[in-house]
């Protein structure tokens, strides 16, 4: 998340509607973000009017802020956009599937084709065969039979002295012969898109009729990405992207602006060199990746997802009872470690996600660390009846923890100021609460 982002989103916090102002500064702050992250300027300009026009006057859900409703409004609209659901590659009804690739000269089609295949010998127990007709730089035809090998993976060629188109020809028939399952065609590539390479790439898919030709993009060509796949998208039948290198420092803009851009579906993504570096591609996890926000993500995911009734039902009783022990002290410590920022905690509990003592609370993390110390050295007996735990104790414990022996005092007596409190439970006054958390 880029420091202006979450600024803009600080503004925004504890606001109960969005309005024109707020809207503005963050599609603002959201456009940015985007460019950032190498998205095709049209594709951010259309993509921030969907936003725009989504977000206003959107009521807060609740247990959300207004910018934590419009990140995910934008995060779901960059999902939408970029398909939602992986999809899968395509399939033919008899064998073989023939899997054709494109892209420019050093994005990744050699290292993908190996990958793709392994993948499918693994996980499929595919029987594929590699026709290696890249004949213009002859480490091509090397390096793929020096994958073939290591993967245990047969590989086509016939050097580089022969046509492409023919090399397709004789692959091809070489497979019909082998009853190999899936057929991958490795193509040479250019360091610029040229009519002769689209030529020849046209003729191979008229020759191969492939299942599935897919466009191999360099995440790392930022914004140039998305003209070469506007380039190849025109002259070839695509029918699915790979993107390869998001393993780099790249926060895969790419991916956006070549869906907007060819409206085929992304099927893969390669992170890494090793044969085994090639992922299913999902639409909502890149979707965090560009507005590198996962962590926000996550955080509304979980203030969203219901919270386990029972279990509630079950402290609410104990505290009501006058029953809530230590245990159950460090049971909730230990959630809300698990559950990040504390106060967006507190708001899932039934009834605080409105109250104004909460807009109070200043929490800090660091105390909950030195309070889960202090609990964790206790035996089980003390942790179950606090009245047990006397000064001889109270030292032992201080020692335990590593913390002076005034805080284990003080957090004895805070708690049972807790427990008071909560046995009054739902008046909503949470002073007690604060002052505990060291508020
Ligand atoms: P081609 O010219 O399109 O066939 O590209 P290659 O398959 O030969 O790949 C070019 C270079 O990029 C090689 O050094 C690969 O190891 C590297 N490469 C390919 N895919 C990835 C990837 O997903 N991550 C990283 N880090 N490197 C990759
Ligand atoms: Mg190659």
């Amino acid at each position: 998340l880029t420091e202006r982002l979450s600024k803009a989103m600080k503004n925004l916090t504890g606001r109960g509607r969005i309005n024109d102002e707020d809207l503005q500064a963050t599609m603002r702050e959201i456009r940015l973000a985007l460019l950032e992250a190498d998205v095709n300027y049209t594709t951010v300009k259309k993509f921030v009017n969907n936003v725009r026009q989504k977000a206003k006057g959107a009521d807060i859900m609740s247990g959300l802020n207004a910018a934590q409703q419009i990140v995910k409004i934008v995060n779901d609209e960059l999902t939408a956009t970029m398909g939602e659901e992986a999809v899968p590659l395509n399939k033919s009804d008899k064998i073989p599937t023939v899997i054709m690739m494109a892209g420019l000269q050093g994005a990744g089609k050699t290292t993908t084709v190996a990958k793709l295949a392994y993948k499918l010998k693994r996980e499929d127990h595919a029987r594929p065969l590699l026709i290696a007709a890249d004949v213009y730089r002859p480490a091509a035809i090397d390096q793929l039979e020096i994958l073939g090998r290591d993967l245990e993976i047969p590989v086509f060629s016939m050097g580089t002295d022969v046509d492409p188109r023919e090399i397709v020809k004789a692959g091809l028939a070489k497979a019909a012969q082998d009853k190999n399952d899936y057929v991958f065609i490795d193509t040479a590539g250019r360091l610029q898109i040229d009519q002769t390479l689209m030529q020849e790439l046209k003729d191979i898919e008229v020759i191969a009729h492939p299942d599935e030709i897919l466009l191999t993009v360099d995440a790392m060509t930022g914004q140039n990405a998305t003209e070469t796949a506007q380039g190849f998208a025109d002259a070839l039948d695509i029918t699915g992207v790979v993107l390869t290198k998001l393993d780099g420092d790249t926060r895969g803009g790419a991916a956006l602006s070549i869906r907007d851009v060819t409206g085929k579906p992304i099927k893969f993504v390669g992170q890494g060199e090793k044969p085994t570096d090639l992922d299913v591609f999902y639409p909502d996890r890149m979707a965090s990746r560009i507005l590198g926000m996962g962590d926000i993500l996550t955080l509304i995911e979980k203030t969203q997802r219901e919270v386990d009734e029972k279990q509630q039902a079950s402290q609410l009783e104990k505290m009501r009872q006058n029953t809530f022990d230590f245990n159950d002290f460090v049971a909730q410590l230990q959630q809300v470690q698990n559950m990040g920022p504390m106060e967006d905690l507190l708001k899932m509990i039934p009834g605080m996600a409105n109250n104004p003592a909460l807009a109070n609370l200043n929490l800090d993390e660091k105390q909950f660390k030195h309070l889960e110390a202090i609990v964790q050295s206790m035996t089980p007996a003390e942790r179950e009846d606090p009245e047990l735990i006397n000064p001889s104790r109270r030292r032992r414990l201080a020692a335990g923890a590593g913390r002076p022996i005034v805080e284990v005092n003080r957090m004895i007596k805070q708690f049972d100021q807790m427990r008071k409190m909560m046995n009054q439970a739902t008046n909503g006054n949470f002073g007690g609460l604060e002052k505990m958390m060291g508020g």
